[in-house]
């Protein structure tokens, strides 16, 4: 058997396991203790942002902010395409209509001309994706925003770290609201979980609310001197982030520039010894931001039939997967948008090993795996 290189892969180690060890002890595991206030004002100062609200994950983030915008039934919130379907769906969450918006080719990035073109007298909201971690066109799309008068969220799932013309993801001249993942698969995990952030106190206030049930928090409670019984005058959800994850994410946060100086190492080698090929294309790092590298991801000439790869790279211990989601095609959606370079980056994206534990080693391995089952497959092919 190979030695086995996954996909992705935590980074963990004994400062985790001390503070999951201290919360315990402290007695407070839910949510919204101090432990996730900590968190939460951590996260605040990293991204600048005056608000930060620690959530069970990034699609229960994406769900408040949009009901943060009064989003609801008959109204359309226009969706980066080709995403994790999380982002979609929390328009669906919110009885609204999805329209998708397509993506350009080299980045995978939301196009601003293709919003631009979906705005109709529905439109309340725009919702951008920093695909694999890099961030969208906030300028443009900030613009396009203002110019029709609706939201613009920052689905930053994967962009923990990242930066946009030097300011964070998550910073509140990005974007009106962001929200991050803390799961597994991301750059920072607490196993499942996630942030928001935003420059706006009203929604700040509403999501705060709305991922307790619609009441004031027990934290909050639990400074008045009398009997403080909460009053349920709205319909809020149960979002909350434990403190045990609150206290995990907290060393992960930690922890972040280290891996993100690693992944960009990860990411250099990867180019340096893939090089120039002709039948797949480096993943596109744009110099106007930072690329956190959540996931390495190439795109294979058309001619490469990529099952054959991916069956090749498996059979020797190699992770690897598709991109993400084209999400117009999704029968969930039952959406009749059409967006052709979707479409195409779902059928010939590969992702291939990146995780901060990777040793240059494993890097060249993979590297080299990659060249030859390129080759064989699509000389198969021919
Ligand atoms: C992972 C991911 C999500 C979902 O995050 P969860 O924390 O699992 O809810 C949403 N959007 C994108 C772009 C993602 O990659």
């Amino acid at each position: 058997m190979p030695e086995q290189i996954a996909l992705g892969q935590p980074t963990t180690g004994d400062a985790e396991v001390e503070a999951v060890r201290r919360v315990l002890e402290s007695g407070w595991v839910a949510g919204q203790g101090p432990m996730s206030r900590e968190f939460e004002a951590a996260f605040a100062e990293r991204v600048n942002s005056p608000h930060a609200l620690a959530v069970n994950n990034c699609t229960a983030g994406l769900h408040l902010a949009l009901l943060s915008q009064g989003v609801g039934p008959g109204d359309e919130v226009i969706v980066a395409d080709y995403t994790y379907p999380a982002t979609a769906h929390a328009v669906l969450f919110c009885g609204a209509t999805p329209r998708f918006a397509d993506v350009a080719p080299s980045t995978a990035l939301i196009d601003p001309a293709s919003v631009e073109s979906l705005v109709t007298e529905r439109t309340v909201g725009i919702m951008a994706v920093d695909t694999f971690g890099q961030c969208a066109d906030y300028d443009e799309l900030g613009e396009i925003a203002r110019r029709s008068g609706v939201f613009l969220v920052e689905d930053a799932a994967c962009a923990a770290g990242a930066t946009y013309h030097g300011r964070p993801a998550g910073h509140p001249e990005l974007a009106d609201i962001a929200a991050f993942s803390l799961h597994g698969r991301k750059g920072i995990t607490s196993g499942e979980g996630g942030v928001v952030t935003t420059g706006l106190a009203d929604a700040a206030a509403f999501i705060n609310k709305h991922m307790c049930f619609g009441v004031e928090s027990a934290l909050a409670r639990a400074g008045s001197d009398d009997l403080a019984v909460p009053v349920f005058d709205e319909l809020g959800f149960n979002y909350k982030l434990s403190d045990i994850a609150s206290a995990i994410a907290l060393v992960q946060l930690g922890r972040l520039d280290d891996l993100l100086s690693a992944r960009r190492r990860i990411a250099e080698r990867y180019a340096a010894s893939l090089g120039q090929h002709d039948l797949f294309t480096l993943p596109t790092a744009l110099d106007d931001r930072e690329h956190p590298w959540q996931s390495y991801v190439l795109t294979l000439d058309p001619s490469v039939p990529r099952g054959v790869v991916a069956r090749q790279l498996r059979e020797e211990g190699i992770g690897c997967n598709i991109g993400t989601f084209a999400c117009h095609v999704q029968p969930v959606y039952g959406s009749s948008d059409v967006c052709p370079v979707s479409a195409d980056l779902f059928a010939r994206h590969l992702a291939i090993p990146m995780h901060a534990n990777l040793t240059d080693g494993q890097v060249d391995r993979v590297a080299e795996a990659v060249r030859r089952a390129v080759t064989s497959a699509s000389t198969a092919a021919a």
